[in-house]
């Protein structure tokens, strides 16, 4: 190995352990404050802030919900949100194209922790490098959506196996996309047998219960 290969890995690790301190401090910040945290996934236009909205509107009568909202600019996301709950925060990541976990820490100084069940961590839309980032949730879940073509289990991998929930989200759309279940389901077996694999349309409303009902468990049971 190179002095150059040496420093790369060397920052790539610095940054990873920076990251995994500020991770710890949020999980136990959450665990403290009761706090059920998903860390959302999807490219850009899978439906993360329809899914969230839809699950607020579902249970906001048990559940209080807080969200946090990361793009790259804007907070047009946060605005839509901000109907249906007001705990929200915008993070805008300023070009980066993922939160991390200090990001996440200076956010949650902004809500009131001890008064949310459910947190929801809309994350940047990208299939890539958010995976490596723990931001201290409980569970990351990945929302696929059938407009998107049934190739992302095979060309994204990592975000496939590593997620906790995998949601095939706009199968009403099925028939009008070219989209084949049987092998988008068997690709995701293949990366990951352990995930809960729920089908839905945030638009129809079908299938949303599944995940709302898998949510409030994982709440309660916090
Ligand atoms: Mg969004
Ligand atoms: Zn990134």
């Amino acid at each position: 190995m190179n002095t150059e290969e040496g420093m790369k890995i060397n920052i790539v690790q610095n940054v990873l352990a920076y990251n995994k301190e500020h991770a710890k401090v949020n999980r136990d910040l959450f665990k403290e404050n009761r706090v059920y945290v998903v860390n959302l996934l999807s490219s850009p236009g899978a439906g993360k802030t329809s899914l969230i909205i839809e699950t607020i509107k579902k249970l906001k009568d048990r559940y209080s919900i807080g969200v946090i909202e990361g793009d790259i600019a804007s907070t047009h996301d946060a605005e839509k949100i901000r109907r249906y709950t007001s705990q929200v925060v915008q993070i805008n990541t300023g070009g980066s194209c993922h939160l991390n976990a200090s990001m996440i820490n200076k956010a949650i100084e902004k809500l009131n922790l001890a008064k949310i069940d459910l947190l929801f961590i809309e994350n940047v839309g990208n299939l890539i490098c958010p995976v490596g980032f723990d931001l201290g949730e409980d569970s990351m879940a990945v929302i696929s959506s059938v407009s998107e073509g049934d190739d992302k289990p095979v060309k994204y991998p990592k975000v496939f196996i590593k997620s906790d929930l995998i949601l095939l989200n706009k199968i009403d759309m099925l028939g009008l996309a070219d989209f084949n279940k049987d092998f988008f389901t068997g690709k995701i077996r293949e990366l990951n047998t352990r995930a809960e694999v729920f089908e839905l349309s945030c638009i129809k409303g079908t299938g949303l219960s599944d995940w709302t009902d898998w949510i409030s468990a994982a709440a309660d049971n916090k």
